[in-house]
């Protein structure tokens, strides 16, 4: 797993006057930022130098690990981000919360691409659409088998119903 490889170093278009601009092609089968997990991440984008410090521009797709909200099982999400962004430099001069590009001229783009994907992920991710989740009395992955627990699965209203005939039932005997 890489991690931190995000950071380019834009050093070259520091010292270019505004308008300077560098393509960029960025190729990750694995990549790694803080608890992101990104796989397949394939990115294109182009670097300006402006008045300010270095505008970031283009895009990324990549598959982002993320937990299923009912079975907690890791699974891969296709992504795509669109990255528009300044990093300010030298930093001092970047208003607070902003991206900055440091003293040796390294911009790292790895928060930023974890904050695009943020953005980008579905609200309740799940590993399928008709996930089973995890049984409540064990924890039992329902999707892979079913468990010995006693589960009422019968509909509450069904189940006021069931409690008439029953009582129906006693009253013959
Ligand atoms: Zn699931
Ligand atoms: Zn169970």
């Amino acid at each position: 797993m890489v991690n931190g490889h995000m950071r380019f170093n834009v050093g070259y278009l520091l010292e270019s006057p505004p308008g300077t601009k560098s393509d960029i092609e960025v190729e990750f089968p694995r990549l790694r930022v803080d608890e992101f997990n990104f796989k397949e991440l394939t990115g294109k984008f182009r670097a300006t130098r402006t008045g300010e410090g270095i505008f970031f521009e283009g895009r990324f797709e990549t598959l982002t690990a993320v937990d299923c909200v009912r079975c907690l099982t890791e699974t891969f999400f296709p992504t795509e981000m669109i990255m528009e962004e300044l990093f300010y430099y030298p930093a001092s001069t970047a208003p607070p919360g902003e991206y900055v590009v440091d003293r040796d001229g390294d911009a790292d783009l790895g928060p930023l691409l974890r904050e695009l994907s943020v953005l980008a992920l579905p609200m309740q991710p799940l590993c399928r659409p008709d996930c089973q989740g995890l049984c409540p009395e064990c924890g039992e992955n329902l999707n892979e088998r079913a468990c010995a627990c006693k589960r009422d699965e019968i509909d509450p209203r069904l189940a006021v119903l069931q409690q008439l005939i029953d009582n129906d039932d006693g009253g013959d005997n």
